[in-house]
């Protein structure tokens, strides 16, 4: 049985990542860090696209709970191969570096960064012993150009970026493709708070994104088809930064 993984798949991007992953006739590990109602949901809406879909909960900057939880999981269910991770977990603190403290620098590179590393670490045995494996991580444009009251997210993401081209590297001949994909302004609880309708100035579509249009550029990277695609971090922004 192929999987895909997606971590944050509970809400937001990820959730559409997770449809995304289905459509493509993958079954789906949704897993998230609290929010189990939300969890349920999208396995719902994966699993009406006649696909299986397996809710993980677990904290993906905590080593033992992704040790425990996804390397149990992995261990029990030998049959089950992931085949297929998307890296989409994150969450971001605000503050600009003199008023930042030092547990919301912690948070957002453990969470981001952190993450990345323990979850792709468990998961890349079985890639490069199948000599086959799509690894796609969300970043952001804060990686790409900084932004300002986000050191630690433009850090952690940036720190992503820097990850994903040396994995790239090591990996590539064992068949396994490592891509980022960078969102700018999208419509989800993580830009809730933000006033769209003055920061969509900056934007020439003049719009925020939707998480469906991250997925679809997560589905094209996870294809068989993109098999001479790797290294790379493709921007979906709008045009906001290029
Ligand atoms: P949301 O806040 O809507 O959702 C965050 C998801 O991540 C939830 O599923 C949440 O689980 C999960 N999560 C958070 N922390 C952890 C953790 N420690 N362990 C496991 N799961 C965790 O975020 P978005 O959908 O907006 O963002 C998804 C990704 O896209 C993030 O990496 C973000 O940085 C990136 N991004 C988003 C942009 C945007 O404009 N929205 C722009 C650029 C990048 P739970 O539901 O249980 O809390």
């Amino acid at each position: 049985m192929k999987f895909a993984l997606v971590t944050g798949g509970s809400r937001g991007i990820g959730r559409a990542i997770c449809i995304k992953m289905a459509d493509l006739g993958y079954n789906v590990l949704v897993n998230y860090k609290s929010n189990e109602e939300e969890s349920k949901n999208t396995c719902l809406l994966v699993e009406k696209k006649g696909v299986k879909a397996i809710s993980l909960k677990f904290d993906v900057s905590d080593k033992n709970q992704v040790q425990t939880v996804l390397g149990g999981f992995i261990e029990t269910h030998p049959d089950y191969e992931i085949e297929v991770l998307i890296n989409n977990a994150g969450i971001r603190e605000d503050a600009l570096l003199i008023w930042m403290k030092d547990e919301q620098w912690e948070s957002v590179i453990n969470t981001n960064l952190g993450g990345f590393y323990y979850v792709t670490k468990m998961v890349v045995t079985n890639m490069l012993l199948k000599k086959y494996g799509r690894i796609i991580n969300i970043v952001s444009l804060s990686g790409l150009k900084g932004v300002p009251g986000q050191i630690n997210y433009s850090a952690a993401k940036a720190g992503i970026i820097g990850a994903t081209k040396a994995l790239a590297q090591e990996i590539g001949r064992k068949g396994i493709t490592v891509n980022a994909v960078a969102p700018g302004f999208i419509k989800t609880d993580m830009t809730e708070g933000l006033n769209e309708k003055e920061l969509q100035l900056m934007i020439p579509l003049r719009r925020f994104g939707l998480p469906e249009e991250v997925a679809h550029v997560v589905g094209f990277l996870a294809s068989k088809e993109s098999a001479y695609i790797t290294a790379e971090v493709i921007s979906v922004n709008g045009g906001l930064y290029s």
